[in-house]
């Protein structure tokens, strides 16, 4: 018998919840953070204080030692300095730990070796976290002890923000502002905010740590830049939603204990697609701690897997010719009181508020499909988008059949009369219950779905932030409400400018909706006959983020501003290029140490036996067309592993980083997988005895 596990007591455990500040918190000053919390503005320092002091009572009590200002930066992880709660002991030696309201509301880290983009010197190196009093503070145990965590924003000297968090934040209250002016003309007077609510989805992979720890590229990349396709793949699709290995399961099961602890609410759980490949979804929560939580996931799938044997791969694309990981990016909107904006009910037809906030979606998508690329872009989803396992790298909207319908209506008629209903789903089973069936299936190639009450932002990749994608999705969301809302307010007949502009935009803006088969080569070109951009890579998406549309957008917004946006795409290419550069060094020295030589002496004992077998007077041609084969493909390898490290020489020379990057994708690229061919052509040519390093097989088919 297993032991039985307290979900309820577990849950939240680590986390210091608002109902354990109503606890703890005089009431004036738990009525001030609730204030502050739902309407934004300061608390007062002496609030701060009492705040500070119970939650440091609260953490130590738990067994707390530290705390830390647990922030964002645009490294696309967290980072944090640990300050005990030490202070200076008094004359008799004794040392009391206190925390107080400055140090919870403001940390100074030495920002100069953070990604910045050229906008701060390294000789400016001031730096400030502030408390996001939205994101609640919870208690990290490690091998450090018990840290107590802050979830902090991050900005420089001058003001500008050097993390992820606060354009979230900016993003969220636009977003807030611009759907309260729709609802409020719709007669909701109640609704004080609007809340973008975000679910991600994450997919990862498990390998064993004694093999991971022998591969050079994982162990530096995040990925294998070798390896040959193990005899079987995904291709009898037996692992998704399979059985869950014993190993696998003991590991989720931590890692749900973990997550539960954290307030993170684990949910669903299941193998995916590639062999080793899982996912894990837990339930929507506000954006703001959504993100924050999907970093407290990735960190603590990384963090359990070691206590399991395990190391967990978050990159795109570990293995070449199975599925890569993505992030769903499940996101919708919602009133404080309990309307969410993107439910269209049983008739979407009559519902015109949900038709007006669909257009203005759609007109959003459609304006800014080159921004929400971009939010989706990293350096290993090049990998992924527009190959055939992914959305493709083109943005396009699925609405379904009910929905499509609609608009179709409206667009032709300007009057949509009925929507399609779901009706029954007949089983045959007289045992079995008839189910309710939805008005629309599911597409599963759309990068940006409509599932019901709301948008599956599909390209988002696996080791990403989602910070990005849901800050773009507000922002260009807040444009397309701020525009509608300047005109409706104006309108004298508001009945008939609604329904004009829901028409206006559908028929502008229809050309983004695609219900077909994303994944198709028909689609490319459909889409290019459409006009729709079809932004390749990373580092082609990087300069959306500073079109004048997009400065105008994040301007008008408060979100970003020029010199933040610029600041960013910089950053976008020095950490493309660096990141390939690392790839490249980790090929080379792979390539030279490990597998050349190991083949080099292979070929001596083929050589060897090629020798004696003549001697012994026998047929020595198979021994000897091996050798040639063998000898072939090491002199192939060798000659591209001198290019790439030619080519890496010449990118040592190039200053200017957006020009790096593309020298990266274009020739650094393209010189690694001149060396990948031969080396996994070898790979199956060799004895496995001699391959120096755990192959394909080895790592995703024996967890
Ligand atoms: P799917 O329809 O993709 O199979 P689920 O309904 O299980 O999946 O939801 C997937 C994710 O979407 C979960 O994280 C879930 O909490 C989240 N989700 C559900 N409803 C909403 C919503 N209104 N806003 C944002 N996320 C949501
Ligand atoms: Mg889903």
């Amino acid at each position: 018998m297993s032991e039985v596990l307290n979900v309820e007591e577990i849950f939240a455990s680590n986390l210091f919840t608002l109902g354990k500040m109503k606890e703890r918190l005089p009431k004036n000053v738990y009525r001030e953070v609730k204030k502050v919390m739902d309407q934004g503005g300061e608390l007062s320092l002496a609030a701060a204080d009492v705040v500070a002091k119970a939650m440091k009572d609260w953490a130590v009590e738990h067994g707390a030692t530290h705390y830390t200002h647990w922030f964002q930066p645009l490294t696309g992880i967290t980072a944090e300095k640990h300050d005990a709660f030490v202070t200076h002991p008094d004359e008799e030696g004794r040392m009391l730990m206190e925390f107080s309201g400055k140090e919870l509301i403001k940390g100074e880290p030495d920002a100069s070796s953070f990604p910045s983009g050229g906008l701060r010197a390294t000789f400016e190196a001031r730096g400030y976290t502030a408390w996001d009093i939205t994101s609640p503070a919870f208690l990290k145990e490690d091998a450090t002890g018990v840290i107590l965590c802050i979830p902090t924003a991050f900005c420089s000297y001058t003001g500008e923000a050097l993390d992820k968090k606060t354009p979230l934040l900016r993003s969220m209250e636009a977003v807030s502002e611009q759907a309260l002016r729709i609802v409020r003309l719709f007669g909701n007077t109640e609704a004080t905010k609007v809340v973008a609510s975000v679910g991600p989805e994450q997919e990862y992979f498990l390998v064993d740590r004694e093999k991971y720890l022998k591969r050079e590229d994982l162990i530096f990349a995040g990925r294998t830049l070798f390896g040959a396709p193990a005899p079987k793949g995904q291709e009898l699709e037996d692992h998704y939603f399979g059985t869950i290995r014993e190993r696998v399961g003991a590991y989720m099961k931590d890692l749900n204990i973990e997550l539960w602890k954290l307030g993170v609410t684990a949910k669903t759980q299941h193998n995916e697609v590639a062999p080793a490949q899982h996912e894990l979804a837990p339930i929507y929560e506000t954006a703001n701690i959504a993100v924050d939580h999907n970093q407290l996931v990735m960190e603590t799938m990384k963090k359990v897997a070691g206590r399991h044997g395990l190391t967990c791969l978050l990159h795109e694309k570990p293995f070449a010719g199975v599925n890569g990981s993505g992030k769903h990016n499940n996101w919708s909107l919602g009133t404080d009181n309990g309307v969410n904006l993107l439910d269209p009910g049983d008739t979407p037809n009559e519902n015109i508020q949900f038709l007006l906030v669909l257009a203005c979606i759609m007109k959003a998508v459609d304006t800014h499909a080159d921004l929400l690329r971009q939010s989706a872009s990293d350096v290993g989803n090049d990998h992924r988008l527009g190959a055939n396992e992914a959305p493709p790298a083109i943005i396009s909207m699925f609405l379904g059949e009910q929905l499509e319908d609609v608009v179709r209506q409206l667009v032709e008629t300007g009057e949509a009369a009925h929507s399609i209903q779901g009706g029954k789903l007949l089983t045959g089973v007289s045992t079995l219950p008839d189910l309710d069936k939805d008005a629309t299936d599911r597409n599963r190639t759309s990068p940006f779905a409509f599932t019901g009450n709301k948008f599956e932002f599909r390209m988002v990749g696996s080791a990403d932030s989602i910070a990005s994608p849901n800050t773009i999705l507000n922002a260009i969301v807040a444009e397309a409400f701020c525009e509608a809302a300047d005109i409706l307010e104006k309108a004298d007949n508001f009945d008939a400018a609604v329904h004009d502009l829901i028409k206006k935009y559908m028929t502008e803006h229809q050309r983004i909706i695609f219900n077909g088969d994303g994944y198709s080569e028909d689609w490319v070109k459909e889409a290019e006959r459409r006009g729709l951009p079809n932004i390749k890579s990373m580092v082609e998406a990087s300069a959306t983020l500073t079109t004048d549309k997009a400065i105008r957008l994040f301007e008008k917004f408060g979100i970003f501003t020029r010199v933040e946006l610029e600041s960013r795409e910089e950053i976008l290419y020095e950490t493309y290029a660096k990141t390939i550069n690392i790839e490249a060094l980790t090929m080379i020295d792979m390539a030279k140490k490990q597998i050349l030589p190991a083949v080099v002496r292979y070929t001596k004992s083929l050589a060897d036996t090629v020798i004696a077998v003549k001697e012994a007077g026998a047929d020595a041609s198979v021994q000897a067309g091996l050798l040639n084969e063998v000898s072939g493909k090491l002199a192939e390898a060798k000659k591209a592993l001198t290019a790439l490290e030619e080519l890496e020489k010449k990118a040592a020379g190039i200053e200017d980083q957006k020009e790096l990057a593309f020298f990266y994708k274009d020739q650094i690229r393209a010189a690694m997988d001149a060396l990948r061919a031969p080396v996994d052509a070898l790979e199956m040519l060799v004895d496995k005895k001699v391959w120096p390093i755990p192959t394909y097989g080895d790592l995703i088919f024996e967890v």
